[in-house]
């Protein structure tokens, strides 16, 4: 049987749920499918997504949608590749601001699907060329980074250079406050009680 997702609200920058280490995820867990049905139908909702970990939606355990709605549960990167290179990346909890992030071209991922099964396979992929964008690319060693990262707490504005952490402070600062910089057309929340 199919479940129905529902469309999710995205948290924002600043809410302390994106600095959390998610949980692994347990054999049967009664809520999976849900979750998983639930950040398909977000994911979707939002055209310019192309990736979304379960803390994004407020949920801390370590599952996240790559490229095609592909499910990755308790991921795990075996092998980052030797060769790296920059791309640009974006984040739908941080809207409308960029920056470069050195990344694996290759990276070797072990994960379960959602029949827990477990696989293990090679991906490759880099985001943009010098900043611009090339379609025909694969973006999945990338995503799968990013993601993998937001599993472990980490935002892409952390692994950016000085000079863009410089240049997105004052926006990320309004984030902070609650305040968003720019509007987006999807649901958004900050997370309640995050006085630290
Ligand atoms: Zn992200």
């Amino acid at each position: 049987m199919q479940l129905t997702g529902k469309i999710l609200p995205i948290y924002m920058y600043g809410s302390k749920i994106l600095t959390q280490v998610s949980f692994p995820v347990e054999k049967n867990d009664p809520e999976l499918k849900q979750l998983i049905a639930d950040m398909r139908a977000t994911l979707a909702n939002i055209p310019t997504g192309v990736g979304l970990a379960a803390p994004q939606v407020g949920v801390l355990k370590r599952v996240f949608l790559g490229e095609d709605n592909k499910v990755f549960i308790n991921p795990i990167i075996t092998t980052f590749g030797k060769e790296t290179k920059m791309g640009e990346e974006g984040c739908l909890s941080i809207p409308r601001i960029y920056a470069p992030v050195r990344r694996s071209k290759k990276v070797t991922v072990t994960w379960r699907d959602q029949r827990w099964a477990e696989h293990s396979e090679e991906f490759e992929g880099t985001l943009l060329n010098e900043g611009t964008p090339d379609e025909k690319e694969t973006l999945e060693a990338i995503v799968i980074q990013h993601e993998l990262d937001h599993l472990d707490g980490i935002l892409f504005t952390e692994k950016t250079g000085d000079v863009y952490k410089q240049r997105m402070r004052a926006d990320l600062q309004k984030f902070l406050k609650r305040e968003m910089p720019y509007t987006v057309n999807y649901p958004v929340v900050f997370q309640e009680g995050n006085g630290d």
